[in-house]
């Protein structure tokens, strides 16, 4: 074989037809004046943080904590646990591969409502396993009973996110337990809570993990800083779950899994509480002038409870998506099922407002707006 024919060795076949990562935005691509795309905080990084990031950063010579335990430790006061029942990682997403590393072999079933975060169908491919994706119900909500129905001999994982991306809904704290409870045992249930900070009161937020792991010996928390707390760009997650869970995330887990600045972020980010919740409430103004406003003008909008909002505009999707774009405006547009636009700033609100006001008489018949005013219960 010639060199300059060879091609490299093939990868798995794991890899064949994922669906990749590709919608944000392309590498060089001008940065939109309302970035409502990526559930990001608006809001540039508390001066208490960037403090303690500069401190870290001078220590840049040693390796960081092993496991994160620092943080680890924190986190396990905050909520009410053991150190021994956290993992920390370089976010969420990441924890989430661990585990379905450390569980899941091939022909395995995951088995999740649909449509959820798109990170899901990547994560499970690599990991050998099958998803599962189980419709989600006609209130673009999780469909409980259809979930239970769908498991099956083969399923190792169930992977439920709430509040669900992209449709912001969100099961009840009762209807979450009962789900749990209903999984049988031998099940990995995986809940994905990265949007819960926006959907609850702050005590019963930090209260909630530890009253649910002790109903549940089957369950892992995940949680991040990406969100709520507004610390996407250093990468910080963690999982909350049984010891014997934990050890075996960590068994997966390459050693140093937070650079030490991520850690001081995060530790700076828990003593400096009061941002994250005025970032909540600013959050929850927000999301109910977007959504009320949006539905004035006769474009649906999901009930949300976490920091964007869904418009299951069908197949008008990708047409409001290129018309907010015009407008300087990046959201997500799924196409031919809706469009995610994150609830940023009052700025942002009035942006997308105005912005949709000018689409409106594009709409075509299809749409059956809504009177202006008229409000959904
Ligand atoms: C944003 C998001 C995450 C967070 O991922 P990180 O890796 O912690 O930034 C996790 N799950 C869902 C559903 C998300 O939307």
């Amino acid at each position: 074989m010639r060199p300059d024919r060879a091609t490299p060795p093939a990868p798995s076949a794991r890899l064949d037809g994922l669906p990749g990562y590709g919608k944000g935005r392309a590498a060089g691509a001008r940065v939109a004046a309302h970035r409502l795309g990526s559930n990001e905080a608006p809001d540039t990084v508390h001066p208490a943080i960037a403090r303690a990031v500069t401190a870290a950063l001078s220590g840049a010579n040693r390796y960081p904590d092993l496991r994160g335990e620092t943080l680890a430790a924190a986190l396990a006061a905050r909520h009410g646990l053991a150190a021994a029942q956290i993992a920390v990682s370089a976010g969420s997403i990441v924890l989430l591969d661990q585990i379905l590393r450390g569980w899941c072999d091939s022909g395995d079933e995951i088995v999740a409502p649909w449509r959820s975060y798109e990170a899901y169908p990547i994560i499970a491919g690599l990991s050998g396993a099958e998803l599962v994706q189980v419709p989600l119900n006609t209130e673009h909500g999780v469909d409980a009973a259809a979930l239970l129905a769908a498991l099956t001999p083969r399923s190792r994982i169930a992977l439920i996110c709430n509040p669900n991306n992209p449709t912001g809904t969100a099961l009840e704290p009762q209807a979450l337990d009962a789900l749990i409870a209903a999984i049988p045992a031998h099940i990995l249930v995986v809940l994905d809570e990265a949007y819960c900070d926006f959907a609850g009161e702050a005590e019963a937020v930090a209260k909630s993990p530890a009253a649910r792991l002790s109903r549940h010996p089957n369950l892992v928390i995940l949680r991040t800083f990406s969100k709520a707390w507004g610390l996407a760009g250093l990468r910080v997650g963690y999982a909350m779950a049984a010891p014997e869970i934990i050890r075996n995330i960590h068994a997966v887990q390459p050693p140093f899994p937070l650079p030490g600045v991520a850690l001081a972020a995060a530790l700076a980010a828990l003593d400096h509480e009061p941002a994250v919740t005025a970032r909540i409430a600013r959050n929850a103004t927000e999301r109910r002038r977007l959504s009320e406003g949006l539905r004035a003008k006769g474009v649906p909008v999901a009930p949300s409870q976490a920091n964007f909002v869904w418009l299951p505009l069908g197949e008008r999707s990708a047409a409001l998506n290129a018309h907010l774009a015009q407008m300087d405006i990046a959201a997500r547009c799924f196409d031919g099922e809706g469009l995610r636009i994150t609830t940023g700033t009052a700025d942002d609100t009035d942006a997308v407002l105005d912005a949709v006001a000018s689409w409106r008489p594009h709409m075509g018949s299809a749409s059956t707006p809504k009177p202006m005013g008229a409000r959904d219960k």
